[in-house]
């Protein structure tokens, strides 16, 4: 995806404040935090959301998940953290390129939702 964004991170051409890299994917700290560690991990190949996830997606998403746990404890969140994915217009989905939010740090996140 040409002007994706996550994509033209994900190939370097736009900077980021990256701290992991692997074969399907990469992490880095989100440019406005929510909480003092706040990352974001995000497959190489373009993948829009959980929406639009197939097969051949699932390696990518599967490690996504498998190193959430090691970067939140490398980067400042080793007690806990929480793992937030927005998809789609109902979800609060800024970024057309699927990310999970790693949000942490010393104190307790705080409630996953307001209740309605
Ligand atoms: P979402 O609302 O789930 O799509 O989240 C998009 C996230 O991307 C927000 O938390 C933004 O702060 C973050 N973001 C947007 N542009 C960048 C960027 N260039 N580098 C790092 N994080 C970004
Ligand atoms: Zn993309």
């Amino acid at each position: 995806m040409e002007n994706c964004l996550f994509c033209r991170i994900a190939r370097g051409e736009i900077p980021s404040r990256k701290v992991y890299e692997d074969d399907r994917v990469i992490a880095f700290h989100d440019i406005n935090p929510a909480r003092p560690v706040h990352l974001l991990i995000i497959p190489k190949r373009h993948i829009v959301s959980l929406q639009t996830v197939s097969a051949d997606d699932e390696p990518a998403l599967g490690r996504l998940l498998a190193v959430a746990g090691r970067l939140a404890e490398e980067n400042g969140s080793p007690d806990g953290f929480r793992v937030i994915i927005n998809n789609g217009r109902i979800g609060g989905q800024e970024v057309p390129h699927l990310h999970a939010h790693v949000v942490g740090g010393p104190e307790p996140v705080g409630p996953m939702l307001e209740r309605n």
